[in-house]
């Protein structure tokens, strides 16, 4: 098995920063993604886009880029019953989640991430869960990412390690990670072809990028940008 990387890339600025980070220390690098039906699909949508800027916006690294890969789990879309695979307002559950939980998301992602990075021989797999200023997603945290990695390595047999760059990093500071990874270019990349909105609106364009601008996903990001942007 090579040091290679495999990237849980789903078109949004979380997993674009990760991929940019997975360039910079891996000299082979590869992406997935996962359609399991979510309503913002279109960030899916970005994905090529995205993939095509880094030539220009990382000139240097871009040719570590390799394959991309898309994987679909409709299943899972069709088992859950959340604001984010079904046509409902976004609102807190009476246990404190986000209704936008997709129960079971992150560990079938990181289980077919394996399965994939198994038979790709790749050894290091990167996703951008963080637990910083996230909406308390139980499968964001890091006890979590490090539980499911001993879990893939006893069941795989392999020694696969799990990355989360942005687990201790604000939004702000995932913004000040892709300056100092990419300079400008990259920032402007992320700010032009990737996608937070949970309602998947890229009709309006706001000084931090596509969204609703009311929605939790756009709320985080533009809170982010705004904070970054002041220090810049
Ligand atoms: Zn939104």
């Amino acid at each position: 098995m090579d040091d290679g990387a495999l990237v849980l890339f789903s078109g949004g600025q979380d997993s674009a920063t990760c991929l940019a980070w997975a360039l910079d220390r891996h000299a082979r690098v590869e992406t997935v993604a996962f359609d399991y039906g979510q309503r913002h699909r279109i960030e899916l949508a970005c994905r090529d886009g995205f993939r095509a800027g880094l030539k220009t916006a990382l000139p240097a690294l871009a040719p570590r880029l390799g394959e991309d890969h898309a994987l679909d789990l409709a299943s899972l879309g069709a088992l859950s019953d959340t604001a984010l695979t079904r046509d409902a307002e976004i609102r807190m559950r009476d246990d404190g989640l986000p209704n936008t939980f997709v129960p079971g998301r992150n560990l079938i992602f990181f289980a077919f991430a394996a399965a994939l990075a198994y038979r790709r021989g790749l050894r290091h797999i990167v996703a951008g869960m963080c637990e910083t200023d996230y909406s308390g997603y139980p499968d964001c945290r890091d006890d979590t990412i490090k539980a499911m990695q001993v879990a893939l390595n006893l069941g795989m047999e392999r020694r696969f390690v799990l990355h989360t760059p942005l687990m201790w990093r604000d939004k702000a500071a995932t913004w000040r990670l892709a300056e100092t990874l990419g300079g400008s270019a990259l920032v402007d990349l992320i700010l032009e072809q990737t996608h937070s909105c949970y309602l998947g609106d890229r009709s309006r364009r706001h000084p931090w990028g596509y969204g609703c601008g009311t929605c939790p996903a756009c709320e985080l990001r533009r809170n982010g940008w705004e904070s970054y942007a002041a220090g810049r």
